[in-house]
Formats: structure tokens, C-alpha cells, sequence
């Protein structure tokens, strides 16, 4: 989010008691920024194709009720991958022909429920086909059902989020031995399969890669309408995985440039033959969300300095287990939430507030000399970060507030998510059935 509209809202939650002693964690959410991204996937898409495009936003990248309720109201519907997940999208209010489920690992009872409302179903693989089979032949369904291809174009630069590789788990490896041939085949046994999915996701992958996955589904949809002499195959699901920019304010790539550059590259997806489905999710919501943590101690080790915070691997899982690839930009407030200036940086480590010692946001970062009250803010949190908690030291799941700048400057909140209490964990965790393992 902009910086300016970012210390604003800072300000606001120290001055409105979001970011306390008590609540030492708060996590912000800016919903103009979300609206304006969700505005610029559609623009971009509009403005290279007259298509119907079903932009929907994948859920597991925010899972939050009201801010899937802000992206349909935004004109986006929900990719669902779980029974959690589609419940939040229909809790959010989000209609079946708005929803896309694709997971790895449906279940019988999750294909029927989808199947029964009509919500679109991409099958990974062929024993899910088979299933599908069994329920078409119980029952019409309005459920448009496509498959998942994997175009094994290779993967980006952070492997456990590389789709596209050699031996992805996901979808059907269109260049395994005789495989293309079996998913042609399986198109023409299948009347009722006229959509085709891939998603080479995600941070760290290319848009040039992007876009040779979505050529290769182009090319196999026009070779399975070639073959069934009819337009079968009648929609495209490209999925997302456009990368974030997580080293500066700059949204870049923007969805303009991609959707671009799949105009010059695909021109035959965009003339009005396919309708589309897109799957975004980090970059609809990355650059709009703020962890902000007080800090509570500072110390020195091995003459390094270190401020003990309160945000740590609860909440920024990714880049404490795996800092390399998932860097996060820290900006620093003083105890009233003014940005901290003055005094020449200082490299020091962020550190958490989990007992172990990798715990830490940021090692050896030049930053103004921490000191105890004041507020790190780790930048563009907003997804798959703060809505992500993991439940490491029993620490409790942070508030999620959604904010809005008026024009006075002036900035109001609205509770997406209250902050977890001690009593929850507790309940959690067993706390009504203490004696459970002690008897029989
Ligand atoms: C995770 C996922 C997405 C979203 O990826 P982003 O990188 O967050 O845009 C879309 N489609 C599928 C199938 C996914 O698994």
C-alpha cells in the first residue's frame, strides 16, 4: 500500500487501541487498495477481450469472510480448493456459478455437494474423472467440469511453489509418455467436459513462463475441438500465480502487462471463442495488508542488536522458515505510531516471540535503533501471511481490521477477524476434557 496512506493507518490503530500492551500483535488491511486491485484485474482483462471472464479470487491466499464478501462485491468470485474453503465463500455469500473448486484430494461427498450447487469442478487426475463419470450418470448437474493439466514448462525460482515442474503433484502431466493422447481421449469419451485448467503458479515464476502454461492449454483446448469436430472445450481456466513485487511500494508486473502480453502471445484465447476463468490470489491482497508488532525487549548478542517483537513465525510462517525466498520489507514506528526517523540505521535482527532461535522477521537490517515500545510493521502481509496463523507457542491469532482513509485524513476500522483470546486456546486445545487420556 502506499507509504502515506500506510502511516496513516499506524497512527490510527495506536491512537484507537487496536495495538496494545494486551494485543501486542494487529494486522491491517487496506480496503481501497483491495478494491483497486480487484478494479485493475477486471480493467485488464476488458481491455484485451469482449469474453466473459469469471475472475475467481483463490481463496486460500486470504481466507476471510469479509474480505471475500468485499472481492464479489468487487465483481470477483471464489477459487475454493477445501470443505473450509467453499463454506467461507457461501458464508460470504458468494453464488455456486461465481465458484470454482479445484483440490487435489475432493473426496466422493465434496465432488456430490459441488456437483448438487452447481459449483464449476476442475478434476486433477484420472481416478477423479472416473468419479465424476459415476455422478453425471446419477444425475444431471449444472457444474461446468473441466480437468487440470500440468504443461510441465518448469518451475521458478522458489520450488515448493513451482506447479509446472517435471513431477508437480498437480493435474495430469501433459508430456508424460502417451499422456496428451489419454487427455484428448478422455474429452472425446466425455461430452460433458468443456473446460480446461492449469495454474503454473506461483511468486517467483516469470510472466514469460505464465504465459507458455497458458499457450500450451490454448493449443491442447483448439486440438481437442479439432479432434471432437465441435467447440467442446468452451472455457479456459489460466489460473494465477502473478508474482509480487515484495521489495518496494511498486505494484509490478501489473495484471495490465500480463494480460498484454498474453494478448501478443495467445492472441487466439482473447477473440471471443473461450470464455475465461482466472484464479489470483497474492496479488490481489499482498500489498494491502501490515502485520504491526510492539516491540517488547532489545538486547544485544554477539554485539549484534536485536529487538524482541511480538510478531515472529506465528504470523510470518514462510519467511521465518524460509528467509530467502521470502523476504519481508520492515518499516518502523515509534510508540505513537509515527514513522521512526533520526539516529543513523543500525543493522539489527527483527526477532519473534517463539522459543526458537530461527524466529526472526529480519537478520543484520539497517533499520533506525529499535527500542522497547516501539512498532515494527512487516510490509505486504496481506496474503498468505496474517490470515495464515500458525499456532506455534500457543500464541494467539492476531485482530484483522480492515481500514479506511478519508479524505480529513481521518481513518476508520472495521474488525475483519477479532483477536483470538487465551480462553480460545485454551478451548481449542482440549481445556474441556482435561482427565480425557486418564481413564479406561
Ligand atoms: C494457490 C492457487 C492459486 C492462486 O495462486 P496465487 O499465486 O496466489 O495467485 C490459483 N489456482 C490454484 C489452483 C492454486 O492452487
Amino acid at each position: 500500500m502506499a507509504s502515506d496512506r500506510r502511516d496513516r493507518a499506524v497512527r490510527a490503530a495506536v491512537g484507537q487501541a487496536l495495538l496494545t500492551e494486551d494485543r501486542p500483535v494487529a494486522a491491517l488491511l487496506d480496503v481501497a487498495g483491495v478494491r483497486a486491485s480487484a478494479t485493475a484485474l477486471r480493467a485488464a482483462f476488458a481491455a484485451v477481450t469482449d469474453a466473459p471472464v469469471l475472475h475467481a479470487f483463490a481463496v486460500k491466499a486470504s481466507p476471510l469472510v469479509p474480505v471475500l464478501r468485499l472481492l464479489y462485491e468487487a465483481g470477483l468470485g471464489a477459487e475454493v480448493a477445501s470443505p473450509g474453503e467453499l463454506a467461507l465463500a457461501r458464508a460470504a455469500g458468494v453464488p455456486a456459478d461465481r465458484v470454482v473448486l479445484d483440490s487435489p484430494a475432493k473426496t466422493p461427498a465434496e465432488l456430490r455437494e459441488a456437483l448438487d450447487l452447481g459449483i464449476a469442478v476442475n478434476a486433477d487426475n484420472p481416478q477423479e474423472l472416473a468419479r465424476l463419470d459415476a455422478l453425471v450418470r446419477r444425475a444431471p448437474t449444472r457444474s461446468p467440469l473441466g480437468l487440470r493439466v500440468n504443461p510441465q514448462i518448469g518451475g521458478g525460482t522458489i520450488d515448493a511453489l513451482s506447479t509446472a515442474t517435471a513431477t508437480s503433484k498437480f493435474g495430469i502431466a501433459l508430456r508424460d509418455e502417451g499422456a496428451r493422447a489419454r487427455v484428448v481421449r478422455a474429452y472425446l469419451d466425455r461430452p460433458w467436459l468443456t473446460r480446461l485448467h492449469t495454474h503454473s503458479g506461483s511468486q517467483g515464476l516469470p510472466l514469460s513462463l505464465l504465459v507458455t502454461g497458458v499457450r500450451e492449454v490454448y493449443e491442447l483446448a483448439e486440438e481437442i475441438n479439432a479432434a471432437a469436430g465441435r467447440h467442446q472445450v468452451d472455457t479456459l481456466d489460466i489460473g494465477g500465480g502473478l508474482p509480487v513485487n515484495f521489495t518496494s511500494d511498486d505494484q509490478t508486473p501489473t495484471y495490465a502487462d500480463y494480460a498484454r502480453l498474453l494478448a501478443d502471445e495467445v492472441p487466439g484465447l482473447f477473440d471471443g471463442r473461450y470464455g475465461l476463468v482466472t484464479e489470483f490470489g497474492r496479488s490481489l491482497l499482498a500489498k494491502h495488508g501490515t502485520v504491526l508488532a510492539r516491540v517488547e525487549y532489545t538486547k544485544t548478542s554477539g554485539s549484534r542488536p536485536i529487538a524482541v517483537t511480538h510478531a515472529g513465525v506465528q504470523v510470518a510462517t514462510r519467511t521465518v522458515y524460509d528467509p530467502v525466498s521470502w523476504p519481508l520489507r520492515i518499516a518502523v514506528y515509534d510508540a505513537g505510531g509515527r514513522p521512526k526517523e533520526g539516529g543513523p540505521a543500525v543493522e539489527q535482527d527483527v526477532a519473534g516471540p517463539a522459543c526458537f532461535a530461527g524466529d526472526l522477521l529480519a537478520v543484520k537490517r539497517s533499520l533506525p535503533l529499535l527500542e522497547p515500545g516501539d512498532i515494527v510493521a512487516a510490509l505486504d502481509t496481506g496474503a498468505y501471511y496474517f490470515a495464515h496463523h500458525y499456532a506455534y507457542n500457543s500464541l494467539t491469532r492476531p485482530g484483522v481490521y480492515g481500514f479506511v482513509a478519508g479524505e480529513d485524513g481521518a481513518v476508520r476500522f472495521a474488525t475483519v477477524r477479532p483477536p483470538q483470546t487465551v480462553a480460545e486456546i485454551v478451548a481449542e486445545a482440549g481445556g474441556a476434557h482435561p482427565g480425557a487420556l486418564l481413564s479406561g
